[in-house]
């Protein structure tokens, strides 16, 4: 089967012929329909994290295909069944974070594309555990930015509890952003999208934003500030400033989200003003098995649309070029035709 493999930190992934994996026990094997590309596919090639993976391994965890055979102790049931695998490839399943729903932060979790080859290949094997079923109503397209894009938008959205016609401002319209402004809208927020790119910006009111903000051309906490500040800010952005300029433009009892993961970055926050203002900062880390399902529902209820752009597996470095540039609209999602 054909695999984008990093070989070593920073070199662009070769496209290699490995054999197809056969699932162990426990494990299913996923035939790749549409694997999408995450920035932190980029971050993994590029070894940008305190954690590295070990090269060489092949990136991607948004895959989403029929199971094509099962290991042992796994119900034949799952055979020809659409999964999706996430970034949460395994978790111990008994630590306290497993056991009370919020297994990804698991301290013994195995992450896909990570710490075990992913899914930008023709075949993935998975935890069968931690694949999530697609349904019928959503396409295997749809479903694979969902898988890591939409969960994480979803979840960032839930922690910070928003309840209607709170402010929501979300830093970064793009791959992740533009599912966060839908959601933050389900739930009956008023929303500001803030990023550089007027695309993205248009992207994000067509979905639904209230206000957009260029923060090239304009102060985003100044004009956030203007119409009473934000009740909860997302984070999604990769830029450092994004994160100060987001604390700085939430009002008193204001939520900051921090989700996106730039590379060795450090947030300074003024204590005085957290403490004054009843700030709460939040991390969110994707989302659990829960999540996605729910995500998955909703989307086949219609209430989401994905906006993505399809590649093949051959094209995997000019597209870690294009979202590096901006220059993809929101998501790329690499297709699969062959069959192995
Ligand atoms: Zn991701
Ligand atoms: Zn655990």
């Amino acid at each position: 089967m054909k695999a984008a493999v990093v070989t070593d930190f920073g070199k662009p992934l070769e496209i290699q012929d490995l054999p197809v994996p056969v699932p162990g026990p426990g494990q299913v094997q996923v035939r790749m329909a549409a694997s999408g590309l995450c920035h932190n596919d980029i971050h993994a090639a590029r070894g940008d994290w305190p954690v590295k993976p070990r090269p060489p391994f092949v990136t991607g965890h948004e895959g989403v295909g029929p199971v094509t055979a099962v290991g042992a102790g796994v119900s034949s049931d799952l055979l020809g069944r659409r999964v999706a695998i996430p970034w949460l490839g395994s978790s111990c399943g008994t630590c306290k974070h497993c056991v009370s729903g919020r297994e990804p932060l698991c301290e013994q979790q195995v992450n896909s594309g990570y710490s075990v080859d992913g899914c930008h290949a023709e075949y993935a094997v998975a935890d069968a555990g931690a694949v999530v079923r697609v349904p019928d109503g959503v396409t295997s397209f749809d479903a694979a930015p969902l898988t890591c894009a939409g969960l994480t938008a979803y979840k960032a959205v839930k922690v910070a509890q928003v309840v209607p016609a709170e402010h929501v401002a979300v830093f970064g319209a793009g791959g992740v952003g533009h599912l966060a402004v839908q959601y933050a809208r389900l739930v009956g927020g008023f929303v500001t999208a803030v990023d550089v790119e007027p695309d993205k910006l248009g992207l994000a009111h067509r979905l639904g934003a209230d206000e957009v903000v260029n923060a090239r051309t304009h102060d985003p906490v100044e004009e956030i500030r203007k119409a009473g500040g934000a009740d909860v800010a997302v984070v999604l952005a990769t830029a450092p400033r994004a994160f100060e300029q987001a604390y700085r433009s939430l009002s008193r009892g204001g939520r900051l989200v921090l989700v996106g993961l730039p590379a060795d970055a450090a947030m300074n926050i003024p204590i005085f003003e957290t403490v004054l203002g009843g700030i709460t900062v939040i991390g969110s880390i994707v989302g659990t098995r829960q999540d996605l399902s729910e995500v998955f529902a909703l989307h086949a209820a219609g209430r989401t649309q994905v906006v993505a752009e399809s590649r093949r597996l051959d094209q995997v470095n000019e597209s870690f070029e294009e979202v590096l540039a901006g220059r993809a609209e929101a998501r790329l999602v690499l297709e699969f035709s062959t069959q192995v």
